[in-house]
């Protein structure tokens, strides 16, 4: 233990606080009279969500429910006021029948236990972020469809994908300049997902800095107000941060570039600034016409939103994407998503 008193190394500026006071400068006025609670909340103890891998041979779904989870995701908590007709929120589960991501009920803030491995050695689920599932099914991929996901590593996104029913009937190439979290990311591949699944005809790994895919780095937030190490509020570090927001508009005009006419691109952040999130998406549909010639148009998650309402909080009347805001009785996120189509 250190007596943080005499501590020499201790740091006289923490990563952490400069980020607090970072954000209290920033979100008090952009979030308004929301700031204090989703302040408490990203000071409190984050919760997970356990996505289910479907190719594990063990029954832990019965398990997990019998704690008191549910599946967020084909059971949700209902009150009778969706405004979206059936159809248009059963489209975005029947693409998805498979992902299921359990959750402990609203204010339960009850811990997972480690995941263990199977007789094959496969884990039997993936302690994530419940928000960061939403992104995969706003992508809504269907077969037929070859996806990139671009900034991949560690490889949640990535394993939430593969859950689904229609994996056979798609393509998926993984991405990630990092070799060190491609590293991370094949190793979790391989402790979730039998070889046969992980060929270069179903799935191929690459480690160019081709700027693509579009799970964004950004001030995560959460972490940099929680965490000293690898913080991005690090004073060594300023330069790096204020540098994000061209990083992801350049990864995201990459990845409007690499999608063809008709073809849809889902931009994601686990950070609540609007700097980082509709400012870069604004940006970069200006630019993808001024300097491409393509035409975009944003496509609505409301029908999402709706659907699962009751298991996340989401920001209210964002003019382009959505956002789930941490709360203290459902402390997920914070994650943006926007969603965007090529007509040209
Ligand atoms: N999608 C991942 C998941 O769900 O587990 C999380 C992605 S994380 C938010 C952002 C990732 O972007 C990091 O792994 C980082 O190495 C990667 N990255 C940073 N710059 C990049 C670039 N120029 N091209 C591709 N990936 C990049």
């Amino acid at each position: 233990r250190v007596k943080e008193k005499w501590a020499a190394t201790h740091a006289k500026h923490p990563p952490t606080r400069l980020a607090l006071h970072h954000f209290d400068a920033t979100y008090s006025v952009q979030l308004g009279k929301l700031w204090p609670s989703v302040r408490v909340a990203m000071l409190s103890e984050r919760k997970y969500g356990a996505l289910l891998n479907n190719f594990c041979h063990d029954a832990v779904l019965v398990d997990l429910q019998a704690k008191g989870c549910r599946d967020f995701i084909t059971n949700r908590e209902e009150d009778g006021q969706c405004v979206f007709p059936v159809f248009t929120v059963n489209h975005y589960l029947s693409c998805h029948p498979n992902i299921k991501c359990l959750v402990f009920p609203r204010g339960d803030v009850t811990r997972f236990k480690p995941a263990r491995p199977d007789a094959y050695g496969l884990l039997s689920y993936y302690l994530m972020d419940a928000a960061s599932v939403l992104p995969c099914l706003a992508l809504d991929v269907q077969e037929g469809h070859n996806v990139l996901d671009l900034c991949a590593a560690p490889g949640g996104k990535t394993l939430s994908l593969l859950q689904s029913q229609t994996i056979s009937k798609w393509f998926l190439c993984v991405n990630d300049t990092s070799v060190s979290r491609t590293m991370r990311l094949r190793k979790v591949l391989h402790s979730y997902v039998p070889k046969q699944f992980l060929t270069d005809e179903k799935l191929r790994i690459t480690s160019f800095d081709v700027q693509v895919l579009v799970d964004v780095p950004c001030t995560t937030d959460r972490h940099s107000l929680m965490e000293d190490d690898n913080n991005i509020f690090n004073k060594i570090r300023v330069g790096e941060r204020r540098r994000l927001p061209q990083l992801q508009l350049e990864l995201l005009l990459a990845g409007i570039e690499a999608a063809c006419p008709g073809g849809e691109i889902l931009y994601s952040t686990c950070t609540l600034s609007q700097n980082q999130n509709q400012g870069v998406v604004e940006q970069a549909i200006c630019l993808a016409r001024e300097n491409h010639g393509i035409q975009l148009e944003a496509v609505s998650l409301r029908p999402l939103t709706q659907m699962f309402r009751n298991t996340f909080h989401f920001a209210p009347d964002l003019h382009l994407g959505e956002m789930v805001i941490p709360h203290l009785a459902a402390n997920f996120g914070p994650i943006y998503m926007c969603k965007l189509k090529r007509l040209t």
